[in-house]
């Protein structure tokens, strides 16, 4: 339920924005105005010309299917829709319980499924009276990305595996090979999809993610967690069968079970031909059938069920108080009850709408140790057993319906699991695993307590301070989203969930609780698609309103709701910053940018841009738009640097990877080196040197490379084992992180290389054999005539230090001091010859809950002296470039996107 990431990954990609989507921003074209009538008649797509939204029509729709009708529909207006029907796979249509018709269509681009992409047609009225009542979703007009792959099987499959950055849990992890799909955004980028699963027990559980890497470019184009570890269409032993199978020679009846607390409960069970009896209850048309694991294993559980797998027993009819003590009697009870919260409430036949069986796995343990969470993996639930601080997950039923509602989202909406569809998908789980403990518990939503989420797991302390969530925290889009890069908490996709779910909470409080039921419902069933932001589903729940004949109070009272909340167009430009932004929106935070002299570069794949990641360049001064610097030749530019003068950066296609370099006025781009085979990384440019690092994909060292005013590039030898990492180039020296083994652990030292002298003047090795806490040296940069670099000790409870050393190697200074009293963990550094800036998470790696535990910058003289904060901005701050003096330039996500923004001073205090 928890689903808190452990990854300590930092730096990452914002879904939407990686995919050029706009973050869910689309403007109202044709919106009547609001007073009149708060259902937006027209919403215009993002990044494409298919709008989002279509509502009001009552066009005569004919076809031998509702599939044919629709198809035909799209064809007829072409000009409306921009839609190419011969681009869209009709992937299902559902029949709503008052007739009304949604027809999905996924999107091809050359065949290939485009991620994400999902058109419906709405249907009502039945033969000649059939009518089109609505369109809209997610189809994308600027695609033209390559479909065939040119980066080998092998290199893809490496480089997905390693978008886990936890070297634990690398070890033994597998790739499933899921095919090649389109990514949307601008021109559309070709990816084989991954789905990576980590079976480590360092990592200390299941985690698996899923992972797009650019088939025609190498790189990770996207990755998220997945937020089950066994998503559905996993290979393997179906348990929806063998619960059929096992139902199939059982007879219904009833019993009692006591539940987790020790009350008898009355239970339909199943008899068994030899008199014996199990949790199956056959009294609906979706079996539901309940094992405990009886302490077992989440992972022999999680995707199918081990050999012998049996549901929980009884010799007689009464259950054994063990079967309360696992969680059983609850899960089995609650299951039945969410499965009679959509079928009666809802007309929902079942989880999946085809009244598909209904599975729940009690009492299991995570690596030995009590699992305090449960989740719907993708086919069935599993619970933990509880512990001394929890009483078993499945005794909760907001739990219960929460993590079930996930699997109706699955079968319906599919919202993709990270950033605000993320949000989404929890926002809405949170919705009616409320909704569903309040109703079936008769709890009105007048009772302070009927907002909680979970309130009633913990074995000691009050529900308020055992909630993990409430639906009544009145948090706002403006004053309260979370800027969370894609690494923490898969974009804040728990972070961010109230802002959108208490919006819906609010509905329910404001309607009565059944209309704003089947309102939510539609809206998840009829009209959201996978892609859909906070201000979709605000279309497309006043688009439900409309389908549902909600009259026009009850429309604007929703509308208010999610005014409320700040849930409208626009939303993240209304976000207070006190930087200035110079290029908005990039899709990717795991590109650095680069500033001198006034100058910065930056790579983006931008909007609407043809072809893929692209080299901008921009002052930091003025107005002037920033110019693109690299060619549109289908490669992908990016990873770029600058000396204010000139910039290079490595561009990467199917015929090898190429250093460019070229002036920021204008003149040609020249090739500095190209190379096919090889794995080019941390491009420098200083007058006329360009250096950079080169290793083989499948070597583990990589060494730098150095071009002289336009000589061939000629390599630097390090010693046999070195390998090199954090290049540096700055009149004529280049510096280094060189580590090496020695013995059991990894030297690492700050080095500075003298290109005129063609050899190393100085070397600060950190982490020797006389170094007994194990300390590791990194980001390594030359500025104000030292050396710096970062020292950060193993030991967690011991913060980084910053250092400066001479050029000469005759000694260092510590600019920041490590220290135990604020254990910092210092990612990233840069510097001019008066100031140092450095960035570091301020609370709890990885599991951020607020802005304040997202990275931070902050700025002290080179001389040493006390940090202060570059910005006050409140989310995630990454990737600093210092220009000159106290100015620097970050990639700020306060906004929920990423932005190049500049300050010229330190905030302060904040
Ligand atoms: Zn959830």
């Amino acid at each position: 339920m928890h689903h808190r990431s452990r990854s300590c990954k930092l730096l990452g990609v914002a879904i939407a924005a990686v995919l050029g989507l706009g973050l869910g921003i689309p403007s109202a074209l044709a919106a009547p105005a609001a007073d009149t009538d708060p259902v937006p008649g027209l919403v215009a797509g993002s990044d494409t010309d298919a709008p989002q939204l279509v509502t009001g029509l009552a066009e005569r729709a004919s076809g031998a299917t509702p599939g044919e009708a629709a198809r035909a529909h799209l064809a007829a207006h072409r000009d409306r829709y921009r839609v190419d029907p011969a681009q869209l796979v009709e992937s299902g249509t559902e029949r709503a319980a008052d007739g009304r018709r949604t027809v999905r269509f996924a999107q091809r681009h050359g065949g290939l499924p485009v991620f994400g992409s999902t058109y419906l047609v709405h249907l009502v009225g039945e033969g000649d009276g059939q009518r089109v009542e609505s369109v809209g979703g997610k189809y994308f007009t600027g695609l033209t990305a390559p479909t065939a792959q040119s980066v080998p099987d092998e290199v893809l499959r490496r480089l997905a595996l390693g978008a886990v950055e936890d070297p634990a849990a690398r070890e033994g992890a597998t790739a499933e090979d899921r095919g090649l799909v389109v990514l949307p955004g601008g021109a559309g980028r070709l990816a084989r999809h991954f789905t990576v699963r980590g079976t480590g027990a360092a990592a200390g559980a299941p985690k698996a993610r899923e992972v797009f890497v650019d088939a025609t470019a190498g790189g990770v184009a996207l990755s998220y967690e997945v937020r089950a570890p066994s998503p559905s269409g996993m290979p393997g032993a179906s348990p929806a069968a063998g619960a059929v199978g096992a139902a199939g020679a059982v007879e219904p009846a009833t019993g009692t079970a006591p539940d987790a607390f020790g009350r008898p409960a009355p239970v339909n069970i199943g008899r068994l031909p030899d008199g014996s009896y199990q949790l199956t209850d056959l009294t609906r048309p979706a079996v539901i059938t309940t094992y405990d694991a009886q302490g077992g294993e989440e992972m022999d559980y999680s995707g199918g069920l081990p050999d012998g797998a049996r549901p929980a027993a009884s010799p007689s009819p009464d259950f054994p108080a063990s079967t309360g003590t696992s969680g059983a009697t609850d899960a089995h009870l609650n299951a039945a009850a969410v499965d009679d919260f959509y079928r009666t409430r809802l007309g929902r036949a079942g989880i999946d709408g085809k009244n598909g069986p209904i599975t729940s796995v009690v009492n299991v343990t995570s690596f030995g140790a009590p699992l305090d969470n449960a989740y719907w993996d993708g086919r069935k639930m599993i619970y933990g057993g509880g512990s001394g601080t929890y009483h078993p997950f499945s005794a909760a039923r907001d739990v219960a319906g929460h993590e079930m509602t996930h699997g109706v989202v699955e079968h319906t909406a599919g919202l993709v699991y990270a950033g605000q569809s993320g949000a989404l998908d929890e926002a809405l789980a949170d919705y009616f695993g409320n909704a569903i403990e309040v109703t079936s518990r008769g709890i009105p939503m007048t009772d302070p307590r009927a907002a909680l989420l979970g309130e009633s797991l913990c074995r000691t302390g009050t529900p308020e301070s055992c909630a993990f969530r409430r639906l009544d925290d009145h948090r706002t889009t403006v004053a309260d989203y979370i800027g969370a890069p894609a690494g923490v908490d898969n974009g804040g996709v728990h972070l961010n969930s109230t802002i959108v779910g208490g919006a819906l909470w609010d509905i329910r409080r404001t309607l009565d609780p059944l209309t704003a039921d089947r309102l939510v419902h539609r809206a998840l069933a009829e009209y959201l698609t996978p892609l859909d932001g906070f201000v979709d589903a605000r279309n497309a729940v006043l688009a439900a309103g409309r389908a549902l004949g909600l009259d026009r109070a009850q429309l604007r009272a929703v509308a208010g709701a999610f005014d409320a909340h700040g849930i409208k167009e626009g939303w993240q430009r209304r976000i207070g910053l006190d930087s200035r932004p110079l290029l908005r929106e990039l899709t990717t935070e795991s590109i650095a940018p680069d500033a001198a002299a006034g100058r910065w570069v930056a790579a983006t794949a931008g909007k609407g841009n043809k072809g893929s990641l692209a080299v901008y360049a921009g002052a930091v001064a003025g107005s002037a738009e920033p110019t693109r610097l690299s060619p549109e030749d289908g490669r992908s530019h990016g990873w770029p640097a600058t000396d204010g003068t000139s910039a290079a950066w490595v561009a990467m296609g199917p015929w090898g990877t190429e250093v460019f370099a070229r002036p920021l006025d204008g003149g040609p781009a020249r090739s500095v080196h190209s190379v096919a085979n090889q794995y080019l990384s941390d491009v420098r440019i200083s007058g006329g040197d360009v250096a950079f690092l080169a290793g083989d994909y499948t070597a583990v060292s990589t060494g730098p490379v150095l071009s002289r005013d336009g000589a061939p590039a000629v390599a630097i030898p390090l010693p046999d084992g070195h390998s090199a990492s954090d290049l540096a180039l700055k009149d004529g020296l280049l510096a280094w992180t060189e580590s090496w083994s020695s013995g059991e652990r990894t030297v690492s030292a700050p080095t500075v290389y003298s290109i005129a002298a063609g050899r190393v003047v100085a070397q600060y090795p950190a982490g020797d054999a006389a170094d007994t806490s194990a300390t590791r040296a990194g980001a390594t940069r030359l500025a104000g005539g030292r050396l710096l670099w970062v020292e950060t000790p193993e030991d967690p409870a011991r913060g980084s230090s910053i250092r400066s050393g001479a050029l000469d190697g005759s000694g260092t200074t510590v600019v920041l001091a490590g220290g135990t009293a604020e254990p910092r963990r210092i990612t990233s550094l840069t510097a001019t010859d008066r100031a140092v800036t450095f960035g570091y998470a301020g609370g709890r790696v990885g599991g951020g809950m607020k802005n304040t535990d997202l990275p931070k910058l902050w700025q002290l003289p080179l001389a040493g002296g006390t940090p202060e904060r570059v910005s006050c901005n409140r989310g995630g701050q990454y990737a600093p470039v210092a220009d000159r003096g106290t100015r620097v330039l970050w990639l700020d996500a306060t906004a929920g996107r990423t932005d190049l923004v500049v300050r010229e001073r330190a905030a302060g205090t904040c």
